[in-house]
C-alpha cells in the first residue's frame, strides 16, 4: 500500500502515473473538491466559482451522486468536471483488490449515467492505493489524480489560521489544490483567496 495521503511520496512518482501537478505555463490553478455532492455546499460553491469564471473538478462519491443526482447534474451543467472518488469512500487499505475495483466501477456507472462520454479520472479515498490497483487502473487507461497542495480544510481550523497556511506557502502555476465541498470552510476560504489569486494572474481550470 502506498499511502499518498501527503504529497511527498506521490510527488516522487512520474506525473503520468499519478498526477500531482497540472500543466504549467498558463498560470492555471486546478481546484478540486472531494466527497460531494453535498446538499448544502456544492451549489453554493459553484455560485462562488462562477463569479471568478473558475472551472473545477469535483471528485464525487458514488453514493452521494445517488443521493443528490440533481446537484451533480447542475455541477456538470455549469461546466465543471465530475470525477471518480469511489462508491462509498471506505478506505482502500484493508480491502481486497476486487472490492476496490467494484468501488470504482460503482461510482463510474453513476457518473456515466449523468454524462455518458465521461473520462476515467480517479482519486483514491484518503489518497491511499496499492500497487496492484495502480497497475490495473493504468492498464485500463485511467488517469489517477492526487494533489500538490492540500488546503487542510478537513482539519476545520479557524479561517484566519487556514489563511495563514496559504500565505506562508503560496500557490504556484499548475498546482492541483485539494478542498472538500462538504463544509462551509472551503467556501469562506475561496471567497478571500480567489480574488487574490486572480490579481496575481492565475486562472482556474478543470483537469
Ligand atoms: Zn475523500
Amino acid at each position: 500500500m502506498i499511502n499518498l495521503g501527503g504529497t511527498k511520496v506521490a510527488g516522487l512518482l512520474p506525473n503520468r502515473l499519478i498526477a500531482t501537478k497540472g500543466p504549467k505555463g498558463s498560470m492555471t490553478l486546478y481546484l478540486t473538491f472531494d466527497d460531494g455532492p453535498h446538499l448544502e455546499y456544492t451549489l453554493k460553491l459553484c455560485d462562488l466559482l462562477e463569479k471568478f469564471d473558475a472551472k473545477a473538478t469535483f471528485f464525487c462519491i458514488g453514493r452521494n451522486i445517488t443521493r443528490y443526482p440533481d446537484i451533480a447534474r447542475k455541477v456538470l451543467e455549469r461546466g465543471h468536471l465530475i470525477a471518480n472518488h469511489s462508491d462509498t469512500h471506505e478506505c482502500f487499505s484493508n480491502q481486497p483488490l476486487r472490492k476496490q475495483l467494484n468501488e470504482i466501477k460503482g461510482c463510474q456507472s453513476k457518473i456515466t449515467r449523468l454524462k455518458p462520454s465521461t473520462s476515467r479520472i480517479f482519486r483514491a479515498p484518503e489518497g491511499k492505493l496499492n500497487l496492484s490497483l495502480l497497475w490495473q487502473l493504468k492498464l485500463k487507461k485511467w488517469d489517477i489524480i492526487h494533489w500538490s497542495y492540500d488546503s487542510m480544510d478537513f482539519k476545520k481550523l479557524p479561517l484566519e489560521s487556514q489563511l495563514t497556511l496559504f500565505r506562508n506557502e503560496p500557490v504556484t502555476d499548475g498546482d492541483i489544490l485539494l478542498f472538500h465541498d462538504d463544509n462551509q470552510l472551503a467556501i469562506d476560504l475561496l471567497e478571500i483567496l480567489l480574488p487574490e489569486w486572480m490579481e496575481q494572474g492565475f486562472r482556474f481550470g478543470s483537469l
